[in-house]
């Protein structure tokens, strides 16, 4: 029986990465995969996932106006496919999601959703919000703060490297303007706008 997966976590916690590595436990076996993701992410150039470690697969591109299980079902039917793996699925709307459930109980084929629960202002992204609804299966990967705490929050950064709680939801960017942080953290963050608490731990962890 397939199963609808939703694989989140915070940035940086090696998400493509275990997208690409899924994908290939597949393709080794002699099946045949498809990878989704958001046509809004553009960081390393339209139509591949690519991983931080260097790993790379070539993706079709999904936006708000993607109807996902006809695009699915038509490739399925042209050439049978074993796995959907969806990468930065938190931009999937609520009919996306819907959509995904529909090719995994009427196609069976299973669906692998990769993406972040929620924005730099601690609020769920909407195509997350659904997953964690209606996902057979939740994985949480996990990544760590400063201070070796689970970092479950995302910081935005300005270009001052200065920290913020408000402003459009959706924008992507790399390493320079997220952090990923634990809860304490994030709030200390927000509440004296800067990351003095988090570069204080690094500076009391460095001189012990
Ligand atoms: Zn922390």
């Amino acid at each position: 029986m397939a199963q609808l997966y939703f694989y989140y976590s915070a940035m940086n916690a090696g998400k493509s990465t275990a997208l690409l590595q899924s994908s290939w436990n597949y393709q080794e076996r002699g099946m045949r995969t498809l990878i989704y993701t958001a046509e809004i992410d553009d960081r390393f150039g339209a139509g591949s996932v690519t991983s931080r470690i260097g790993l790379s697969a070539p993706a079709s591109l999904y936006n708000d106006n993607t109807c996902l299980d006809q695009e699915i079902a038509a490739q399925h039917h042209a050439q049978p496919i074993h796995c959907v793996l969806v990468d930065e699925c938190q931009f999937l709307t609520k009919e996306q999601v819907r959509q995904l459930s529909d090719v995994v109980d009427k196609l069976d084929i299973p669906v692998l959703c990769y993406g972040l629960r929620t924005d730099f202002r601690g609020e769920l992204f909407g195509g997350s919000q659904y997953l964690l609804a209606w996902a057979d299966k939740l994985v949480e990967l996990k990544t760590i703060c400063h201070c070796g705490r689970k970092a479950s929050m995302v910081l935005r950064l300005d270009s001052t490297g200065k920290p913020f709680s408000e402003g459009e939801q959706v924008v992507i960017g790399g390493n320079e303007r997220y952090i990923s942080v634990c809860r304490k953290h994030y709030k200390q963050a927000i509440e004296e706008g800067s990351l003095q608490a988090i570069h204080g731990f690094h500076h009391q962890e460095a001189s012990e």
